[in-house]
């Protein structure tokens, strides 16, 4: 009988996840850097990474009596979303779909029924980005892909365009041992030099502060016309580092899924939420999707 690694493997195949690791819970790896980086205050805003950085010491923290992590990729599109009049917001956004959060977990449902059918008894815990973890440490360590330099797990031949899941369970089945793949970033730092404001301060280490996807989306309140000149067209997060990865290979192709820009601008709360309400774009609000917009538009005036 296949072991029942290889049967949760090619579940999750089947259920269009690209890549699929084992792992077992501990100190996660690079869990030293992560906290050195809090400490050092580089999360602006997002005082959560601070509140939960010893709870993400521990998988188990996360669930109790975890014996094993599945590590989950699942792609998303590499076309660049635009507007009707040529502004972009970052890929994962995905305007026109549910919001990944729950549209991946979903997804990764029958793997936990196929552990309970399994392991009568068994508890297990689907992550998305959700819960107090830290996904690409694990990712990697489960062999899924390298870390570049940008921060993204890189998986070679597909690149960092990438929703992570994992699945915690207390099930213990024997797993696959792997080596954590070796970067493969090498010389290049593309993604060091194109970053529009210097947040890639060095390599495997990021500014969040003066990071355009924190800045466009988590950071309150309006984000002022010097950062509008940085962010170029793209008035939602920001995918520089990530285009100029070697990694993401082929052509820069746009598909054009939202309304004007001024359409945007003069959008209600109500048509707002009607339209984008339950997608990852949507998450932002309104107010915060206008403001970035007018530090585009000031800073064209300017
Ligand atoms: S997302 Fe944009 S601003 Fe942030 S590090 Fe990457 S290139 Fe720089
Ligand atoms: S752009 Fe180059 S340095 Fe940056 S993550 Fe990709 S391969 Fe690594």
């Amino acid at each position: 009988m296949m072991p029942f690694f290889q049967r949760i493997t090619r579940r999750s195949l089947e259920l269009g996840f690209i890549a699929v690791g084992f792992c077992r819970p501990g100190r996660p790896p690079f869990f030293e850097e992560y906290s050195r980086w809090v400490s050092a205050g580089k999360y602006g805003d997002m005082q959560w990474l601070q509140d939960h950085r010893d709870l993400k010491a521990d998988p188990g923290n996360v669930l109790e009596g975890c014996e094993t992590i599945i590590c989950l990729a699942y792609p998303y599109p590499s076309k660049k979303i635009s507007t009707s009049d040529g502004f972009t917001v970052a890929r994962y956004s995905r305007p026109e779909d549910p919001d990944y959060h729950g549209s991946i977990k979903k997804r990764a449902r029958p793997l936990a029924a196929l552990i309970s059918e399994e392991y009568p008894g068994a508890r297990s815990r689907i992550c998305v980005d959700s819960a107090p973890l830290l996904e690409r440490g694990f990712a990697y360590t489960s062999g899924i892909g390298f870390i570049g330099k940008n921060n993204m797990l890189i998986r070679p031949g597909h690149g960092s365009y990438l929703f992570l899941a994992e699945v915690l369970t207390t099930a213990l089945f024997p797993i696959p041992t792997v080596k954590p793949a070796v970067s493969m970033c090498g010389t290049c730092s593309r993604c060091i030099e194109a970053c529009p404001t210097g947040a890639l301060e060095r390599p495997f280490f990021l500014d969040a502060q003066k990071c355009l996807s924190y800045l466009t989306i988590e950071k309150k309140g309006p984000i002022d016309v010097g950062t509008g000149k940085r962010m170029g067209r793209c008035f939602f997060g920001c995918d520089i580092c990530q285009e100029v990865c070697p990694f993401n290979r082929g052509p820069v192709e746009t598909i054009e899924s939202l309304p004007s820009i001024d359409t945007i601008l003069h959008m209600d709360q109500k048509t707002f939420e009607n339209k984008f309400g339950k997608s990852a774009f949507g998450r932002a609000g309104l107010e915060k999707i206008k403001s970035n917009i007018r530090a585009i538009r000031e800073s064209r005036a300017g």
